[in-house]
């Protein structure tokens, strides 16, 4: 670990932002850790030296702006643009589509490159760099905070993270947690009745997609 990531998990405890526990991640995965980066870049002075930093990853792909998902990629998404002196732009979800509302707009060509703050399955990067596609601009690479893809990199342009944290998450059905008969998985971020069902309750319902969740988290 460089003395820069060293830094950036010393700031990840200090916050808060790492906790321990049981958790449903918006990925529908189940993990012991969780990382809440809202609470990280609650200070500014630490959201601006992230965003510059992950900035300074992303600057050899010269893109013209940035894009992140609403909510978890705003505010270091805004963070990344002010370093490289870009604009910026979110995608957000209304029911299930993924979409660029209130005005904002992407240039056929344009480079972009989607951040968000955490990448797990990369389901919503993946969606926000699909539209971006399906308007004519060029995704030319994606960024994030923290990747904890355990190095299943889902993505087909570069991926540059802050920080590689290989936290174990597990489906629903495979997850220690559940199966120890321990707490039910917490929803952190999100509504106090949103709480996973353990892993019995659970199997019957396999067939079931998972619900997206109203904001990004994990
Ligand atoms: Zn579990």
């Amino acid at each position: 670990m460089s003395r820069d990531q060293q830094i950036l998990m010393q700031m990840l405890e200090e916050s808060g932002a790492l906790r321990r526990g049981h958790f449903l991640l918006s990925s529908g995965l189940h993990s012991s850790a969780y990382v809440q980066c809202a609470l990280l870049l609650e200070d500014p002075v630490r959201a601006r030296k992230v965003g510059q930093d992950l900035a300074e990853l992303l600057r050899q792909f010269h893109p013209d702006s940035v894009l992140s998902p609403a909510l978890g990629g705003v505010i270091i998404g805004h963070e990344v643009a002010a370093g490289l002196g870009v604009p910026f732009r979110f995608t957000e979800r209304k029911g299930e589509e993924m979409g660029l509302r209130r005005g904002f707009n992407l240039r056929q060509g344009e480079r972009v490159v989607i951040v968000e703050d955490v990448v797990t399955t990369g389901r919503s990067t993946l969606e926000t760099a699909s539209l971006a596609t399906a308007r004519g601009a060029r995704v030319v690479a994606i960024g994030a905070i923290i990747d904890r893809t355990a190095g299943r990199d889902p993505f087909d342009v570069p991926f540059r993270a802050l920080l590689e944290l290989d936290l174990p998450s597990y489906g629903p059905a495979d997850c220690p947690a559940c199966r120890s008969g321990a707490l039910p998985a917490e929803k952190p971020g999100s509504r106090p009745e949103a709480v996973a069902k353990p892993a019995a309750a659970e199997e019957e319902r396999q067939s079931e997609r998972v619900e997206p969740p109203a904001d990004r988290a994990g």
